[in-house]
Formats: C-alpha cells, structure tokens, sequence
C-alpha cells in the first residue's frame, strides 16, 4: 500500500466548535443541496450526520490500515441480529466532540431549529428483536473502545423490527421502513459482491489420482452486496467496521429469462432473489422453521465467510493457520452453518482432506448459546436441508458419522446416548439440531450467565459436558455503559465523573469508589435530583403520547422487554390487581406507577392478548375515583432502544421476574441497576450476580430457585393448590374470568385464566404469587423510607462494574479468541 504522492492534502475536520458549525451549512448546502432558508429539520439531520461521520472516517480508515499492517488476528462476530439503535449522539459521545457539536447545533436555533428534535429524526436501527441482538450492539462498542480487531457481520435488512401501535389496547404491527430517507452512516460497497448459491445438486467425480470430489451444480444465485458501518470506540483512535449484507439479483440469473425474451418474469425473479435481505423475522427465542430464514441464514454467513477468507489470503499465511488469524464467534446456532460451509469450501475448492479440514474448522469457531428452553434450540427439516443445501446436508451427516463413531467409541452399548447426541432427530421426521452442529464444530461454547452455563452443563448439554469437559465455559452478558449510561443518562454520568474523574467510563469496576457517597449528604441530594428529573422527563413523554397524568413522585415500577409466557408480564399484572383490590378495600400503599413496554410476535396470541390486558386493566385502574393517584398503569408503545434510554434512567423498581432457569442472563436488568433502580426479581440469569455484587440487601429476590422449579415439574405441579388456598389469588384470578377488565366482552381474558389453571400454568405464576406479592409489600415499605431507598439505589450503581461489556469482551478475548487489546490514541 502506498500513499499516491499527487493527491493533494485532506481536509483533516476538526472537532472545534467553529469547524463543525462550518461543516454544517457546508454539508447543508453541498451535500445535502438545500438553502438554509428552506432546509427541514430532516435536511439538518442528514447534514449533521454527514458532519459526524467525516469526523470519524479517517480514524476508520488508520484502524483498518493498522489491522493490515500489523497483521492482526481478526474476531468475527456473525449475528442475525444487531439493534444498534440511533447512531448520532453516540457518535458524537464516543469520539468526545459532544458539547461541541450541541454548540454547534444550537447556534442553529437561530434559524428556529431545537438541536433534540434534529436527532429525533433520526429512525432507529432496528435489526434485532430484543436481548440477542442488543448484546451484539454492545459487543461492538466494547471491541472498538478496547482496540480488538472486532468485525460485526450480519444482514442490512431493509425493514427491521416492526413499529409497535397499540389500538383499541392492542398491538398492530406496522412496517419499518427504516431506510426510506437514507441512511448517514452506511458505506454501499458496490464491488464487494459475493455469489451466494442454493439449490441445485451435487455431483462428484474422481480427479488424476483417482480421489473422490464433489461439485455444486446447477445452483440459483444470488449475489451478496456489503453495505459497511463504522463503529467508534469510545475516547481511542479506533473506529472497527460493521459490514451487513444486502441481496442483489444475480445477473447470469437475469439472462436466462431475457434470452428467452420473457422480460417480466427476469424482473419477477430478481425481486424473488432480493427479498432474501427483506425483512428481520420478528419472533424472539422461539423459532419458527421457514425456508426464507434458513435462506437468510445461509446468505449471510456464506458472504462472511468468502470475505474473511479473502482478506486472509492478502496476508499470504497458509490456510493451516486460519485459527491463528481469525476468530468466529458464533451469535447463538442461527450462523451455525458456517462450520459445514468452511468444510465445504476447505473440501470441494481447496481439495483439503478431511481431518485437516476439521481441525481448522474446530479451531474457528465459537458458540454462544442464548436458551435453554427446548423449543427455543433450532432445528430444521431434513428435506428442507437437502433442497436448499444439498451438498451441506452431505456434509452434516458425514460430520455426524465421525462424531457418533467417537461417541460409540466412548459410550459404547448406549444407543440411547448416540440418539441424544446425534445432529439429526429422528424422533420428528428428521431434523438437523444446529445446537449439536455448533457444539461439535466449536472449540468453546459459552452461556451468557453464570446459572445459565451451570444449566447447560447439567441439563441440556449435559452429554456433551461429560464428553469434552472443558469445552462450555462461561461469559456472563454485560452492557456498553457508554450508550446506557453515559448517554442515557448524562445527568447521572456527570455526577458521578464530578465525583470520580470519567475514568469510570473505560473502567466501570472504579463505580465501587460511589460506596463511601452513600454517607455523603450533598450527594445523596444530588443523585435523588437526577433521578427526579429523569422521572419528570419520562411522565412529559407519557403525558403527551398517551394523555396519562403519572405522578413522578410515584414508585416507578417498571417491567420493558419482550412479552413472553416466562418472562411473566402476566405475574406483574397480578401484582397490579392485587394492589387495586387492596387500595379499593381501604388498604395503604404509597403511590406507584407501574410501567410497561415491550413488542410480541405477531403470531403469539397469548403475548398479545398480555398487552391488552395490561391495557384493559390500565384503563379500570386509572380511572376509578377510589385508587386515583395512588396507582397508574401505562403501557409505553413500541419498546426500542430510542424508548429504553428514556425510560430506564426514570426507573425506581426493575422488574426482572422470570421463572427461574428461564432467562439465560438478561442485559435489561444491567442496564436498569447501572442506573439506580432496584431489581425485584427470581434467581435467574445475571439476577444471580447481581445479587452478588450489590450484596443482597440491596436487591429484592423472591419465588422459587432453578431446582425448586425442577423439583415442581418432577413431581407433578398443580395450580390448583395455590388457587384453592389463596383468597387474594382466587379473587384476581376470577376477576380475568369474570371479564372485571372486559365488561363489554367477558369472555375476552378467559383464556389467560385457563393458560394458568386448566393448562398447568407452565411458568409456575401460581407458585410464585404469594412470595412475590409479600416481597412488593417490602418494595412499598421501603420506599416509604426514601433516606433508605436511595442509599441502595447507590450501591446498586457502585456495584454494576462486572455488567460492563468491556469485561465480557475482555473474557472472550482471552479464554476464546486468544486475541489482545491494542490501546490507539485519538487524534
Ligand atoms: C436491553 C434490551 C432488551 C433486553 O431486555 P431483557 O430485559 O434482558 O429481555 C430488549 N430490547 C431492548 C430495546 C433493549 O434495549
């Protein structure tokens, strides 16, 4: 590489005040190609963003110069998923120009601009569901920040998580179209362009020394368009790469048709090939077989794959030394085709043997695994397999093969031990598990939580711990606090670098030096009026997208996340109206708020028959004149990353109350304890950590452990006992069968009734009802105490330094990807 002498100099953008105000009516007017005079807040957002992102462009390029030079060991991160969220006010933060571009930005307020509703304008980045894919988000800031060579691939879906309206209570789905005005951030890399095959058959032959081979033929293809992201670190000089992929029609497919002189149906087909890249599938941990997943899937990997095998060759190292250059980490079993895809093209197109094929492969990959429940963990349709990818459907079973003859050699005599850990199940027609593939072809597999690792090892993977002991470890999840902190919450990020310095920022463990605070009263003071403000903040927003009056100094008792069965929205429903029903006999309890959000699937009946009710019981209770003001509930529409730091920094009470052995780790609980609300919540997931590091009389832990639930299944549980020995329960539970909440439809929360009765109440709400009803009672007690209250809501925050993602990602660096930060300065 070398520098073209006759260019003249860069312009360099500099991050003073007067540069970026310069920049901007530049941008404006060359970029955009509006008059200042009738620019729109859009127009100013598009200039804007063209602004911050100039600035980050020549640390992006030195970053990716340095890997190249320096030859380093490269991590891909392959995810299905990356909820990035609005990248505007992050980037402004992570290259440490903020304040100078407000100023910036406010000197526009001349011109009758608000510089907050210029980056409102900007649409989320919404290419995730839920947990899965935030983590992904959050593992690319920590690897930019820590100056590993982490490289995000996925998919540029062109419409991403749908927008959540509720109406008449419910939820209606409408269409992201995320990227109809453009998007700032995104690099089109037109000859960054891969074929991606499928269908077709698979032939084989015998080369000059007579070795069998095999070939791929008669495929339809698809090409694969890189579209990149930068993603800056947070106060370095590095700036990693997201690279997505979007599908395009491939044109020797086009031909066929147009010698054929049938112009329309080439047409036809190109869209066919494009929708690939379409749309994000909306459902969060269940999984639904549909081929146009399994497409996806295998498209984006495919294209991951040829890239970074061919950025690898640039470097000229031999193909035996893959795993020493490159790391892939595998988001949950959704890439796991990646490892009979490397073997594919290890085998068919470098005439690897086998065994040596294997060994790179195993060495490549890594597995994280995000579930335990059953119905969750992948599989697909052999018929589907062999029609979509033939040739890799061959090379599972002969993966297979291999693995079960180890497995006999080791177990002998136990053929219901091969059934087990075979790839294929043959109990449902035959399905490819993609968990067995990602553990075989990985040389780790982690769980996000330390309970959730110890779950793996005991109960699903149980077979494969005993077999390779030391292949599960452990990576408890953690959370950028740069985005849900520092820019979530500026207020709270202030005071705590007033009293700290902003190293807490790249080093989150120096939050423990809040501790000795608690005792200071000046402090104290200060943290109550950030927490106050954040809640005002979050009631205006209330107030005027939902015309519900909420008291900010209220409990906020807030439950934001996917609405599924066991992650027991419906438990906190019963919550809700067993406090109502106590308010209406006259009893005391100090005004709450209780707050909920979160999209379901759309085809989940259940999860959304959840939000109408907590919709229809929001509508009684806020209504009636006996509990008004001392209770509210709001159902906040369209739970996304922009809502979440909203919401999170208002939050007094976090609601973290899955059945236990449920909720592998959960990042939402992080987010919210970093920001001083105290968890009520199960043993499950991080909870469990959480607990330990904020001592456990700081955290509410109520209901049944992981085994107690265990026990409960084994011996046969019944709903029943609990709602025949508690009146309380009894009363709200007949209070959804009598439709109390539905008078004009009584029969609209039956169901609900009979899901947690006659169906066996599956996530043991009943179980739980009396336990997490006595431990809301001391929630209210204590809040009645607020001295009391805010000194635990400090130690929560003093004790999140383990949630940070710098110390996942450094976990990973070592214990997985054997790869070593590298510090690059700014500037
Ligand atoms: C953090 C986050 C989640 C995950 O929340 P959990 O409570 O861990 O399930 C989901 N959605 C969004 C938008 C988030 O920011």
């Amino acid at each position: 590489m070398k520098k073209p002498a006759a260019l003249p100099e860069l312009d360099h953008p500099t991050l003073d005040a007067a540069s970026i105000r310069r920049s901007l009516h530049n941008r404006l007017v060359y970029t955009i190609g509006k008059d200042p005079i009738t620019a729109t807040d859009r127009d100013w957002f598009h200039a804007a963003a063209a602004v911050v992102r100039e600035r980050m462009i020549e640390r992006w390029m030195e970053t990716m110069r340095s890997y190249y030079v320096e030859d380093r060991k490269r991590v891909y991160y392959l995810s299905m998923e990356f909820l990035m969220g609005r990248a505007m006010t992050n980037s402004m933060l992570n290259i440490c120009a903020e304040k100078e571009f407000r100023d910036a930005l406010a000197a526009l307020g001349e011109m009758g601009l608000k510089p907050e509703s210029i980056s409102e304008i900007e649409p989320d980045a919404a290419l995730g569901n839920g947990g899965l894919g935030r983590l992904a988000a959050c593992f690319l800031d920590s690897m930019a920040t820590m100056g590993i060579a982490g490289y995000g691939y996925g998919i540029r879906y062109e419409y991403g998580m749908f927008h959540q309206g509720i109406e008449n209570g419910q939820q209606v789905e409408h269409p992201d179209n995320w990227l109809r005005y453009g998007n700032p951030w995104e690099f089109p890399r037109p000859e960054v362009l891969y074929q991606v095959k499928f269908h077709g058959r698979v032939v084989d032959f015998a080369d000059e020394h007579g070795h069998k081979h095999y070939q791929w033929v008669d495929s339809d293809d698809v090409m694969a368009m890189a579209y990149d992201y930068p993603i800056p670190g947070y106060d370095t000089g590095t700036v990693n790469n997201m690279r997505l992929w979007a599908a395009k029609a491939s044109r020797d497919f086009d031909l066929k048709y147009f010698n054929e002189g049938n112009y329309i149906a080439a047409v036809e087909d190109k869209n066919d090939s494009e929708n690939l890249s379409k749309v994000l599938y909306p459902d969060d941990t269940t999984e639904m077989g549909r081929e146009l997943r399994l497409k996806q899937q295998y498209f984006f990997v495919s294209a991951s794959l040829q890239d970074m095998l061919y950025r690898f060759a640039k470097s000229g190292t031999p193909l035996d030394n893959l795993p020493d250059k490159v790391a892939v980490q595998l988001n949950d079993t959704h890439p796991s085709i990646a490892v009979p895809e490397l073997m594919r093209i290890l085998i068919d197109e470098h005439r690897m043997e086998w065994t040596r094929a294997w060994g790179i492969v195993t060495r490549t990959f890594a597995y994280t695994n995000h579930t335990l429940m059953p119905e969750a963990l992948e599989t697909w349709p052999v018929p589907l397999f062999e029609r979509v990818l033939p040739r890799h459907l061959q090379i599972i079973y002969e993966i297979n093969q291999r693995f079960l003859r180890d497995v006999m050699h080791h177990y002998p005599g136990d053929p219901a031990l091969w059934q087990r850990m075979s790839l294929i199940d043959e109990a449902k027609g035959k399905r490819i598990r993609m968990a067995h593939l990602a553990i075989v072809g990985s040389h780790k597999v982690n769980g996000v939580a330390a309970i959730h690792t110890r779950l793996m090892k005991e109960t699903i993977f149980a077979d494969f711990h005993r077999l390779w002991p030391d292949k599960i470890v452990n990576m408890t999840n953690g959370v950028t606090p740069r985005r849900w902190l520092n820019q979530a919450n500026p207020a709270l990020s202030k005071l705590i670098t007033t009293h700290l310095g902003k190293g807490w920022l790249k080093d989150l463990d120096q939050l423990r030096q809040l501790t000795p605070l608690t005792v200071d009263a000046g402090f104290c003071e200060a943290f109550v009026r950030v927490k106050r403000d954040n809640k005002a903040r979050l009631a205006a927003m209330i107030q005027q997208r939902l015309a519900i009056r909420v008291d900010p100094a209220s409990l906020f008792d807030v439950q934001i996340k996917r609405i599924h069965e066991y992650k027991r929205q419906l438990l906190n429903v019963l919550h809700v109206i067993t406090l109502y029903n106590r308010l209406r006999a006259g009893g005391d309890a100090p005004p709450r708020t209780v707050i909920f959000g979160g999209k379901a699937a759309p085809g989940y009946r259940l999860a959304k028959l959840i939000i109408r009710l907590i919709n229809d019981v929001a509508d009684i209770v806020n209504n009636d004149p006996l509990v008004r003001d001392r209770l509210k509930v709001v159902f906040i529409p369209n739970y996304d990353v922009s809502n979440a730091e909203i919401i999170i920094p208002a939050a007094d009470l976090s609601e973290q109350i899955s059945t236990a052995g449920t909720e592998a780790s959960g990042t939402g609980n992080m987010k919210l304890a970093l920001n001083g609300a105290l968890t009520i919540g199960t043993l499950d997931g991080a909870n469990v950590e959480i607990r330990n590091e904020v001592g456990p009389e700081n955290i509410f832990i109520f209901g049944l452990t992981a085994d107690e639930v265990a026990q409960q299944y084994a011996a046969g549980y019944s709903p029943w006992v609990h709602y025949d020995n508690n009146a309380e329960l009894r009363q709200t539970l007949d209070m959804l069968r009598d439709g109390f909440f539905s008078p004009e439809d009584r029969d609209r929360y039956k169901p609900v009734f009979d899901q947690l009765t006659y169906h066996g109440d599956h996530y043991l709400l009943l179980a739980d009802y009396a336990s997490y009803i006595a431990c809301q009672e001391q929630v209210g007690q204590l809040y009645r105490d607020p001295a009391a209250w805010t000194r635990k809501a400090i130690l929560n925050v003093a004790g999140m330094g383990q949630f940070s993602s710098d110390r996942t990602i450094g976990q990973y660096a070592k214990t997985i990807w054997n790869v070593e930060p590298v510090a690059r300065t700014a500037g």
